[in-house]
């Protein structure tokens, strides 16, 4: 990543890292401000959140939730985190330990907070064990307690917004996933900006997506930002990390290619919105969602695929 002869392009100082998509090397401060520039633009161009909104930050101690709530921070804006304790044994613990060093040392004394919600708490297991009473693959178990715990926590705290650390490479392997699959219904609902559709339901933006991995990961080596490499134990095998593999072989042969392929999408998405007519998903699902008769959030069924999840979890447990 270093290379000792080049130079900066914007000042002329010894470049610390090279960005071939865009055709650049840069310095630290100057790498620095290239990746705050992009939040930038991300949060301005998707109209994400303005400076006065209280934005909430789903941290999992990864170098991109991390470097979000780092950069957000340093951008001055009023970003708290939320961190879900999904009791895996042996992860869990060191990736909290990372949100909670960073979270001490350096975003208290900015003023921000750190939440936790620990899954064992709720709802007497951690997450593997969960997946099993109800027999459900663990991943999808994960999805719908960490949605429903991030929402449940920016509406009752009052966040204005919920911000997640998906990056470039995360956003095209999904959208290559959703393509070759041909999931029309999730290519809708793939923007890095979606609105909160219906009240109880919080607003979700992802500030990273013009960001890619490798860029991220090098913003918290140069920054000093403490992060767990290791992916969580449950996520091998996953379908993304191949098509993220894929992708990263058109990106070496031809730089750019995964941000045209991405931003290309938004920028239809952008040019089909524009044109389509106003019969939004925000109205559709106004007519058919109610709130869930046990905990209130909106849902299309009685209880909302929460509530059912944890009261199949607590008929499963043996008395
Ligand atoms: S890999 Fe699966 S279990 Fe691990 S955090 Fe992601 S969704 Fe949850
Ligand atoms: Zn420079
Ligand atoms: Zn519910």
């Amino acid at each position: 990543m270093i290379h000792s002869s080049m130079n900066c392009t914007k000042c002329k100082t010894k470049a610390v890292m090279k960005l071939p998509r865009h055709n650049a090397a840069f310095c630290k401060p100057c790498f620095n401000h290239f990746v705050h520039d992009q939040v930038e633009k991300a949060i301005k161009s998707q109209a994400m959140f303005g400076p006065d909104e209280r934005i909430l930050v789903a941290v999992s101690g990864g170098k991109d939730s991390l470097a979000l709530w780092h950069i957000l921070l340093a951008l001055g804006y009023h970003a708290d985190a939320l961190y879900v304790h999904l009791g895996i044994a042996g992860y869990s613990e060191r990736s909290y330990d990372k949100v909670q060093y960073y979270a001490k040392m350096i975003a208290a004394p900015l003023g921000a907070t750190l939440h936790t919600h620990t899954v064992e708490q709720e709802a007497g297991a951690g997450i593997k064990e969960l997946a099993q009473l109800v027999h459900r693959p663990t991943c999808s178990t994960c999805g719908t307690i960490k949605r429903y715990q991030f929402n449940r926590a920016a509406i009752e705290k009052e966040y204005d917004v919920m911000a997640t650390g998906h990056n470039l490479d995360d956003e095209a392997a999904r959208l290559l996933g959703n393509v070759l699959h041909w999931q029309e219904e999730y290519l809708d609902k793939q923007g890095p900006s979606l609105p909160a559709s219906v009240e109880g339901f919080a607003k979700k933006v992802k500030p990273l997506y013009r960001l890619t991995e490798r860029e991220l990961a090098a913003y918290c080596v140069l920054n000093k930002i403490d992060y767990i490499v290791d992916e969580c134990p449950m996520a091998q095998g996953a379908k993304t990390l191949l098509y993220k593999e894929v992708l990263n072989r058109l990106e070496t042969e031809s730089p750019g290619t995964k941000q045209y392929f991405y931003w290309g999408f938004l920028e239809k998405q952008r040019k089909q919105s524009a044109t389509s007519a106003p019969a939004t998903m925000a109205e559709k699902d106004q007519t058919i969602l109610h709130p869930c008769m046990s905990c209130g959030q909106p849902t299309t069924a009685e209880s909302c695929s929460y509530c059912k999840l944890m009261a199949r979890a607590k008929s499963a447990v043996p008395h």
